[in-house]
């Protein structure tokens, strides 16, 4: 991993490699890589020894033009400003691929949650939700899960808005239980539509699926339910991987069986597999298809230069540095990027969101049917675009879309005051 590399400043190269393609006005295309605000608080929280410790917590709101900001809120030792700021600006490109009615936004609190009970993350939680009431809002900005956190700080979150005030507003943050105003299918939907990008993508390029070799590096909630999918489909996983290590089984893995065992012990390398792979292995194994899963810069151009799989779904966000996208351009490797192929989370936000609003719900598979439309359709437009202006890589070409999107809803409102 590079840890060098500003996750921020890939960002800005990825939407200017776009903007070439583009007659984008200086200012307008300055407006495209940076975000409207960002805030910064430091939240004091009580641990249950009675002493108090001081957390660094920020939320990014990226781009308003298309609608409310969106995105999710990250517990990681990691987190940084710029990671932040970066992961809001991906959320505002990767709304606009799907084409669902939202800016971007991202959150993030400086922490590793495994050093913390129950009762301090809720506390510290419920101390950002309190910091983020003024700026949040089911119209304004609407958080939402993402690297370890889900159901249960989102329903946190929400009681905590809904308390302070006085009201019912569910559709202030997403990913909830479905108890608490969640939309079926919500939690498998990031991997569901990692598994339908890579469906397409064999179909797109006349290759077979049923039978793939599959690498996935990462196996939290979008890597290990993509696994489970895929193996649904026929594909042999054979190896993947967490930050203890990875599993590998020339045969296929029982991707279920995997899981299990990581929910019980937390590492994948607990799991009794014929043999074991460090990540640098996993992510240089001679497999048709690759999915990094983990955090951003997995991948960069010395080891691109070495990846063996033919095809790359990403289902992280910024898993790969704009080196290591350019390497894989130039040798031939096809990379379907995170803002199509990690879209199902956020699409099945907007409906739960929309649910939310509606207070009517739907059926999982109403949700499941609804979403392979919006990734097919996104897919398509994408893979059609990429041909037709004879862009680089599918990833420019998403940038294109989702840039052009932005900047119609921007024109359109003028600057003022
Ligand atoms: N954290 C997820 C992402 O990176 C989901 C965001 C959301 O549902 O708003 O796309």
């Amino acid at each position: 991993m590079s840890e060098e590399i500003n996750p921020f400043e890939s960002l800005q190269e990825q939407v200017d490699d776009a903007a070439a393609h583009l007659d984008v006005d200086s200012g307008a295309l300055e407006r495209l890589k940076r975000p409207e605000r960002v805030l910064e608080t430091n939240l004091s929280v009580e641990l249950d020894d009675g002493s108090t410790e001081l957390f660094r917590a920020y939320r990014s709101q990226f781009n308003g033009a298309r609608g409310p900001y969106k995105g999710g809120i990250r517990y990681h030792p990691q987190v940084s400003r710029d990671e932040v700021k970066a992961l809001s600006g991906w959320m505002v490109y990767k709304c606009a691929v799907v084409d669902i009615p939202y800016g971007g936004g991202k959150g993030g609190i400086v922490v590793d949650p495994d050093d913390y009970s129950e009762a301090e993350l809720e506390r510290l939680t419920r101390a950002f939700a309190t910091e983020l009431r003024p700026i949040v809002g089911e119209d304004r900005d609407i958080p939402a899960p993402d690297v370890n956190t889900g159901r249960r700080e989102m329903n946190w979150i929400k009681d905590t808005y809904e308390t302070l005030e006085n009201t019912t507003e569910p559709g202030v943050v997403t990913g909830k239980a479905p108890d608490s105003g969640g939309s079926e299918g919500r939690v498998e939907a990031t991997g569901r539509s990692v598994m339908l990008t890579a469906r397409e993508a064999f179909d797109y390029l006349d290759k077979d699926v049923d039978g793939a070799t599959v690498a996935v590096q990462g196996y939290g909630n979008a890597g290990s339910i993509a696994a489970k999918l895929l193996e649904d489909l026929g594909a042999s996983v054979v190896a993947v991987s967490d930050s203890s290590g990875g599993a590998y089984d020339p045969d296929g893995l029982d991707t279920r069986a995997v899981r299990e065992r990581k929910d019980e012990t937390g590492d994948v390398v607990d799991y009794d597999a014929p043999e074991t792979i460090s990540n640098e292995e996993l992510l240089t194994l001679d497999v048709d298809l690759l999915v990094p899963a983990a955090l951003e810069n997995a991948i960069d151009g010395d080891l691109a230069a070495d990846v063996r799989a033919d095809v790359i779904v990403e289902a992280a966000n910024g898993p790969l540095t704009p080196d290591a996208d350019d390497v894989l351009t130039d040798r031939d490797v096809y990379v379907f990027p995170d803002i199509l192929a990690n879209a199902g989370g956020v699409t099945v936000s907007y409906f739960e969101w929309v649910q939310n609003r509606q207070r009517f719900y739907w059926s999982e598979e109403r949700v499941n049917d609804e979403l392979e439309t919006v990734i097919v359709d996104a897919f398509d437009r994408l893979t059609s675009t990429f041909e037709d202006r004879d862009l680089p890589n599918v990833r420019t070409a998403a940038y294109v879309v989702a840039i052009e999107r932005v900047l119609r809803a921007s024109e359109q409102a003028g600057v003022w005051p």
